[in-house]
C-alpha cells in the first residue's frame, strides 16, 4: 500500500513539473508577442510585472490570434472607455505606474494596442 502511495505522489510531482514547464512556454511566448512586439515599456528580466492587458490577453487570447495582428498597428484610442472598464480598472499599474492613464502623455502599454486591435476585429 506505502509503495503505491509513493508511486501515486511520485506521478503528482512529475504532472505538477510538467505543467509549471508547459506555462512557463506559454508565458514566455506570450511575451515575445505581446511585451517584446508592441511595449515601449518592455525591459528584458522584468517579465513578472504584468500589467492588466497581458493577464487578459493570456487568459482570453490564443498566440495565433495575436499573430494576426499588423506589427505597426498603432492604437486610435476609439475603445479606451471599454478598455478602461474592462482591464485597466484592475491593472496593478493603474495608480501611481500608469503615465499613460495618469496623462503624463506617455503611450499606454503594448497590450493596450493589441486590446484595441482584437476588440475592433472580433
Ligand atoms: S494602459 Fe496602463 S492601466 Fe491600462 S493595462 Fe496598460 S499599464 Fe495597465
Amino acid at each position: 500500500m506505502i509503495r503505491i502511495l509513493n508511486c501515486f505522489v511520485k506521478l503528482v510531482h512529475i504532472a505538477s513539473y510538467v505543467r509549471i514547464k508547459n506555462n512557463m512556454g506559454k508565458i514566455n511566448e506570450y511575451t515575445n508577442l505581446v511585451c517584446k512586439g508592441y511595449c515601449a515599456f518592455y525591459k528584458e528580466g522584468k517579465e513578472e510585472l504584468l500589467c492588466g492587458t497581458y493577464q487578459y490577453i493570456i487568459s482570453n487570447f490564443t498566440e495565433e490570434k495575436i499573430r494576426d495582428i499588423p506589427q505597426d498597428y498603432k492604437p486610435d484610442f476609439s475603445k479606451d472607455q471599454k478598455i478602461m472598464d474592462l482591464i485597466c480598472s484592475k491593472c496593478e499599474f493603474l495608480i501611481d505606474g500608469c503615465g499613460y492613464r495618469e496623462g503624463e502623455g506617455t503611450p499606454p502599454c503594448g497590450g493596450y494596442t493589441i486590446v484595441e486591435w482584437l476588440l475592433k476585429h472580433s
